[in-house]
């Protein structure tokens, strides 16, 4: 069995549709997909529209922002329900709140001459619109070079930077776990915190009730990785695994070619957890 539980299409700020990455997980050898795509679930609902083949098995899941601390947190949603009205209207909301986001790095821009964010985020036909789309956005009109110098304009002390106002981590696990899924931490290390704050983050996220933790995805070292499997395994958190896939274009990762757990952490796999099911 492949496992690759983190990925993401152009409903978010994936590259390809939803049937791109399902062909493409297929042709690497997984076995079992989750489609997470940030803060919006359209592109599980598009797959089971069009139908699963037999060879391979859909986890509808959602990557859901939330704020910790003051540093940006993601919670990932697997094994959930993507028709069910309450998280439905949840990510409503989280959507808003990025076009608010939006609104106000347009205001910025247009204090340094750039207009035209909002039409060109209203055409591109993506559900849930993020950075990613704003750095193409300043490419496009030659204002950054790179997604890499673009980003930094938007991130955290950046020139075009707005704070989100994402929702607390208890209220995304809460809504993930009412829609019959499992909360699970995103990539861990990803975040700028120092490791006894990180410590602190994983305590706290199992606190809350969330069910598990990534332990091995894209650009993670061998140390990283066993560091995350003690932490995990200290934690009393499942296991999960997945590349956080967005562009078949970008090298460095795709989609089911991950190291396995680490030993330590394989009865601990998310796929044992009591509450998993397809
Ligand atoms: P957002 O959800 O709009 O805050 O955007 C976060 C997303 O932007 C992440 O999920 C990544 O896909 C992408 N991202 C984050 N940091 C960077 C970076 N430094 N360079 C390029 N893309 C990034
Ligand atoms: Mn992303
Ligand atoms: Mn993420
Ligand atoms: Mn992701």
């Amino acid at each position: 069995m492949n496992f690759d539980l983190h990925n993401h299409s152009h409903f978010s700020d994936g590259k390809h549709s939803p049937e791109f990455v399902l062909n493409r997980a297929r042709q690497n050898g997984v076995s079992h997909l989750a489609l997470t795509d940030h803060d919006c679930i359209e592109g599980n609902l598009e797959l089971r529209r069009l139908g699963i083949p037999p060879d391979i098995q859909l986890i509808s899941g959602v990557e859901i922002s939330t704020v910790w601390n003051n540093t940006e947190i993601h919670v990932v949603g697997l094994c959930i329900d993507p028709a069910h009205p309450g998280l439905q209207l949840f990510l409503k909301n989280q959507q808003k709140k990025r076009w608010l986001r939006i609104q106000k790095m347009q205001l910025a821009m247009e204090k340094n001459g750039i207009g035209g964010l909002t039409t060109f985020l209203e055409n591109c036909g993506c559900v849930s619109p993020g950075r990613s789309h704003v750095a193409e956005f300043l490419i496009r009109q030659g204002k950054a070079r790179s997604h890499k110098k673009a980003f930094k304009s938007l991130a955290r002390n950046g020139r075009y930077f707005a704070a989100p106002q994402w929702c607390e981590i208890p209220d995304a696990i809460a809504h993930i776990t009412e829609a019959g899924g499992l909360a699970v931490l995103a990539h861990p290390h990803r975040y700028p915190l120092s490791n006894g704050k990180l410590k602190r983050l994983i305590q706290e996220f199992k606190q809350f009730g969330g069910a598990a933790m990534e332990v091995s995805y894209s650009n993670v070292s061998n140390e990283v990785r066993n560091l995350l499997g003690t932490l995990c395994m200290d934690t009393e958190l499942y296991a999960s695994i997945g590349s956080d896939f967005h562009d078949a274009n970008a090298k460095w990762m795709d989609i089911g070619r991950l190291q396995a757990l680490p030993e330590m952490c394989i009865k601990n796999a998310i796929w044992l957890h009591p509450r998993w099911h397809l």
